[in-house]
Order: C-alpha cells, then sequence, then structure tokens
C-alpha cells in the first residue's frame, strides 16, 4: 500500500515529524535503517524555540521530567578569576539524554499507531512524478508514496537524489567530550547549577552543562583541531582514552578550579568525539517536483557552537507539517509552502550560523580577534530573543492567510 508520507530516518527529526504530521491528521511510516534509532550517545541541549515545538506536539512535560531544566539559560563569560552574566533571555531550557528524548517520542509515536519499519534501508529513488514519488530500499523491494522526506541525517542518502555530488565539510575541529559526576565540580569556589563557558587566553574554550534530572551529572567539552579520520580512524581515536583523558586534563590550571575538579577523575566509558561537519548552504530542500524533501541535518547541519542542531531541525518539522496540511487542504499550493517554508527555515539557520560565528570568536584568544570591529562584537550582550521568541503556528497562519487572500 502506498504511503502518504514515507519518512527516512528514525532520528529525532524523523521521529518528531511522524508526530507532527499525526497531528495534522496526513499518514507517515518512517522507515529506518538501524535495528533502533540512533542514539549519537549523551544529552542535547533544548532551548526554548525547540521546547515550544515539543510543548506543541505534546511531549514538553515528559521531557521537563527527564531533563535537567534552567530557568533561563544562560551565556556567560568568565575567566578563570570571574563570572559575568552576558546575556540571558530564555525563559528556560532543558538539558536531556538523546535516549530518553527519543524513547519519550517513540513511545507516544507507539501509542498512536504510527508505523515504524526498521531494518530497512532507502537507498534511492526510482521514479517522481507529479503525484507521487517510487523509492527502493536496500533490499531491492520498491515503495510509492505522495511524499518522501529524508530525515536520514548529515551523511544523507536522500539528498544525493538532489545533490549527487554534495559531500559534508570537516571542519577540522572536534569536540572531545565527557560525563562526570557534578558534586566534586566547583568554579570560584562554588558548586555548578549552570551551564558555563570558561575561556582561557590562548586556550579556548573550555563548557560545562549538567545534565540528568537533578542535575548530578555534567557534560564537559573541550575543542580540538584535527584532521579528518575515516570511520575506522574516528573509532581508533575514540578507543584511545587515555589520550582523550590526557587532552582533557592538559592545561587545566589556565581554566581554573573549574577544569581542576572537572577532570580529575574521568571514568572513560563516559566519553566521547564529536567531530564537526557542515554542508554548505543548499539552494533547495525539495526536488523539482515537490515530492521529494531533505530537512534536518540532511538539509542544513549546523557547526555546534550554539547548540542548536537539533533545536532547528525540530523547527523545521513542526512548520513542515503545518504547511502541509495547508497545502493539502487546498488553502496554498504545494511548491509555495515549500517555498515559504524553505526561505523562513533558512533565514533562521542563517542567523544561527552568524551567532555560531559570534560565539566562536569570544572563544578566540584576544591577539587572534580580527581587529577593533572584532572586539566591539566580543563585548556586546547575545540578544537571543529572535531565537526563543518566534509562534511558528502563528507565522504560517499569517503567511497562509496572506496567500489566501492574495488569490482571492
Ligand atoms: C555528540 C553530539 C552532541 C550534540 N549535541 C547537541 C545539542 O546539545 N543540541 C543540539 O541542538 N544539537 C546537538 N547535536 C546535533 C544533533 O545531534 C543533530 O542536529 C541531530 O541529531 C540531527 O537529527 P536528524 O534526525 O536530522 O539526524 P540524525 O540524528 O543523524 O538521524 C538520522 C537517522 O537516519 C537514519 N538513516 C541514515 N541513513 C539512512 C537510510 N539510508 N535509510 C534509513 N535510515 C537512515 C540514521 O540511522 C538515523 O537514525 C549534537 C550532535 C552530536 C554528534
Amino acid at each position: 500500500m502506498a504511503d502518504e508520507v514515507a519518512i527516512i530516518g528514525a532520528g529525532l527529526s524523523g521521529l518528531a515529524l511522524a508526530l507532527a504530521l499525526h497531528q495534522q491528521s496526513i499518514k507517515a511510516t518512517i522507515y529506518e535503517s538501524r535495528p533502533a534509532p540512533l542514539n549519537i550517545g549523551g544529552a542535547v541541549m533544548l532551548s526554548p524555540n525547540a521546547l515550544k515545538v515539543l510543548d506543541a506536539l505534546g511531549v514538553y512535560q515528559e521531557v521537563r521530567s527527564k531533563g535537567f531544566n534552567l530557568k533561563n539559560s544562560n551565556c556567560k563569560k568568565s575567566t578563570a578569576n570571574y563570572s559575568r552574566r552576558t546575556s540571558s533571555a530564555a525563559k528556560r531550557s532543558n538539558r536531556i539524554y538523546r535516549f530518553e528524548l527519543i524513547d519519550i517520542i517513540l513511545s507516544r509515536i507507539k501509542a498512536e499507531g504510527i508505523p515504524v519499519v526498521f531494518g530497512c534501508k532507502y537507498a534511492r529513488v526510482v521514479e517522481e512524478t507529479d503525484e507521487h514519488v517510487i523509492w527502493e530500499s536496500a533490499d531491492g523491494e520498491q515503495h510509492t508514496a505522495s511524499w518522501l522526506v529524508g530525515a536520514d541525517g548529515i551523511h544523507s542518502t536522500v539528498r544525493k537524489y538532489l545533490y549527487p555530488d554534495l559531500v559534508p565539510r570537516f571542519t577540522h575541529m572536534a569536540g572531545i567530550t565527557a560525563a562526570v559526576p557534578t558534586a566534586p565540580v566547583r568554579h570560584l569556589g562554588k558548586p555548578i547549577t549552570k551551564p558555563l563557558t570558561i575561556i582561557s587566553e590562548g586556550k579556548g574554550a573550555f563548557v560545562v552543562a549538567p545534565q540528568k534530572v537533578d542535575g548530578s551529572e555534567m557534560l564537559i567539552v573541550k575543542q580540538r583541531r584535527i584532521d579528518e579520520l575515516d570511520r575506522e580512524g574516528w573509532d581508533h581515536f575514540l578507543a584511545d582514552r587515555e589520550s582523550l583523558i590526557k587532552f582533557m586534563q592538559e592545561d587545566a590550571d589556565s581554566f581554573g578550579e573549574l577544569a581542576l575538579t572537572s577532570t580529575q577523575h574521568i571514568d572513560p566509558k563516559k566519553m566521547n568525539v564529536w567531530p564537526f561537519y557542515v554542508i554548505p548552504e543548499l539552494d533547495k530542500w525539495a526536488s523539482s517536483k515537490r515530492r521529494v524533501v531533505i530537512l534536518g541535518d540532511s538539509a542544513h547541519a549546523i557547526p555546534p557552537s550554539a547548540g542548536q542542531g537539533i533545536n532547528q531541525a525540530f523547527e523545521d518539522v513542526y512548520m513542515f507539517a503545518l504547511l502541509l496540511a495547508a497545502a493539502k487542504g487546498g488553502n496554498v499550493k504545494v511548491e509555495d509552502a515549500l517555498t515559504f517554508w524553505q526561505r523562513y527555515r533558512q533565514d533562521r539557520v542563517n542567523k544561527v550560523l552568524e551567532l555560531n560565528k559570534q560565539i566562536d570568536l569570544r572563544r578566540l584568544p584576544k591577539d587572534q580577534l580580527p581587529g577593533l570591529a572584532a572586539e566591539g562584537v566580543a563585548q556586546q550582550k547575545f540578544d537571543m530573543s529572535w531565537l526563543y521568541a518566534p509562534d511558528f503556528k502563528a507565522d504560517v497562519d499569517n503567511w497562509v492567510k496572506s496567500v489566501s487572500a492574495d488569490v482571492a
């Protein structure tokens, strides 16, 4: 039987999309190549813009009960010897283990009877017409759907249908992370209750973020420059825990008490490596016949400085479902809805990329700041209201109204 929407990938984008479409009475089936959703490991930071979407999808209360909640997402500029709040625009943020978030959304998907097919790997599009798309899975079986959505991550195979030659670019940076107990960690003699970034002149940044519902654990992150490795190479790199622990402990004194107290007893089993890949801005997120669409990391993998990867993906899926529903309802044309969607979303992604740049600038040693203008940037407070405040539903409704008025 043909699917209305075939979603490729049961990562957080694909799972949230299935729920968002279901809410709009659009039938979807998820196809995931693995036996279970990809759990990249560790926790993710959810900012108010994403929590708003999760609230609209009816899962926010569960997220709240499972993750570490912050009343205000603070962005502090600190050194080893002082700590100063530089911006605080968020009403609420949440740091939750990815597997917990996946479990919450997947349980809801199961409860709603939305089909998820595990162990089914998308291979290629066989045919696309104005009405449907036929695609093939790796086992040679052919499937038909009205829409095929690639939510298959940064190394997306669905994207190859739109961009056969595009490969993600490695930024030559990786984050080395460890989950450590919060209790012994101190900054300026005080326990840690909020995320904190320590900037050291010449040594870059050391980031900590409490996680687990009671904040009993924290993630510590240090970035390093590194040449690209293949999959086996990254496995070896991660397997050498002794070197990774040594790297975390190196120069700890220049980051002060926070780094000294958090890197003393690192459990090698709780370490991870996060290589930073990006893809360039894409001019299309949908095929010319609009039956194949990409979203989430597949459409706009974002470097991690502002921690917006999954947050932006949640915005994609929520708006996509609202707009597809409007198009199906005959209020707007699919092509117009997809054009509006991509433009709206890309504008926000671009602003996040600009925010990333400013955050990275602040993390540079002063003598590497490119001139006084950059010094000025580094002094500014971040205004996060544009990121946290939008009302996606109202923005879609207003656009639909304006287009319908034009047509009338
Ligand atoms: C260590 C780490 C920490 C992060 N922390 C944060 C954070 O704090 N905040 C934040 O916002 N972002 C964070 N990110 C980024 C965030 O994880 C990504 O933006 C997010 O996972 C993207 O979700 P996605 O569903 O689009 O892709 P993915 O999570 O990559 O999921 C893609 C899914 O598609 C499946 N798939 C792939 N190919 C196929 C195929 N051919 N057929 C079928 N299925 C397929 C995969 O198995 C996978 O399940 C972090 C990333 C990493 C690596």
